[in-house]
């Protein structure tokens, strides 16, 4: 059977089929290869694979495989992923901004089958883990994304509406005016762990969502599909991009397997 590696600078996801011909996925740290390669020892031994992502060529050398292992784009094989969960998920369109939201984020617009980069930004994942464990000091992806749910972002942030008060309002009121100005311009205030992780999630959800929306008005697309591993389990980090996305009249569209079009894309090359 094929197995497809998406090595990405956080983690390592994979997409194969399982033995009734069903697509299954695995997913690693990618400081753990030695977990991937025991995976593939143990389980995958016989498979062809197929590889992309940044740190493709690191673990390639770290399997130190007989054969040389096919490598695809990065680019390429996302994009083939999230065509393939568009068919699979019955969701059609020809032209949309792609927002990757990984380590760092990158962002892509595709029109019929071709695609090209037009932008990125630091602010992402990475930034989600890192900002989360300076603030907070958690360490765990899956702890600090469920207490961040109980976090309130009035007492970090400052809205549009806190500034207007009693005059009339120049924009939408529920607008972020200032991700964490509140934090000097509210100091009375008592502030949770669960609030600044909130926090955290409004300032990559916003600026990833701004990205996307000013890219889809200077290119005249309407559908925006959000993927990356960053919205795994992550339904705050959705709602955050969801709303900002529809409020500025675009339409997000989010696939069921967020993190593994790279790998299902690798998968379905070889
Ligand atoms: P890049 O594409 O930028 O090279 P990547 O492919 O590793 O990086 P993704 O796997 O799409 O990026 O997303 C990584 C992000 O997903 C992390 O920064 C973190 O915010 C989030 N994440 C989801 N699950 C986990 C997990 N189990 N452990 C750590 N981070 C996780
Ligand atoms: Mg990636």
């Amino acid at each position: 059977t094929r197995i497809g590696i998406d090595a990405g600078g956080t983690l390592t996801k994979i997409a194969y089929w399982d033995r009734e011909n069903k697509m299954s996925f695995k997913s690693f740290l990618s400081s753990d290869f030695q977990g991937v390669r025991e995976w593939i020892e143990n389980k995958h031994s016989s498979s062809a694979i197929c590889l992309t992502g940044g740190r493709a060529e690191q673990l390639k050398k770290f399997l130190l495989s007989k054969q040389d292992l096919p490598y695809m784009v990065e680019f390429d094989a996302t994009m083939n992923g999230v065509m393939y969960q568009m068919k699979q998920e019955v969701i059609s369109s020809s032209s949309a901004i792609i927002a990757n939201i990984g380590t760092g984020t990158s962002i892509h617009i595709m029109h019929d089958k071709t695609h090209s980069r037009i932008a990125g930004s630091g602010i992402g994942g990475g930034t989600l883990l890192g900002l989360g464990m300076a603030l907070t000091g958690l360490t765990n992806y899956k702890e600090m994304i469920a207490l961040s749910k109980d976090g309130k972002r009035s007492t970090i942030d400052v809205l549009v509406s806190d500034i207007y008060k009693d005059n009339k309002l120049p924009i939408t009121g529920s607008l972020t005016a200032s991700n964490f100005g509140g934090v000097t311009l509210k100091p009375e205030q008592a502030r949770s762990r669960a609030d600044l992780l909130a926090g955290i999630q409004g300032i990559i959800g916003e600026v990833v969502a701004t990205l996307c929306i000013q890219a889809a008005e200077a290119h005249g697309v309407k559908d925006i599909i959000y993927i990356g591993s960053t919205l795994e389990e992550n339904s705050l980090l959705q709602e955050i991009i969801e709303s900002y996305t529809i409020l500025k009249n675009k339409n997000p569209i989010f696939l069921e397997k967020h993190g593994y079009s790279g790998a299902i894309g690798a998968l379905l090359e070889n």
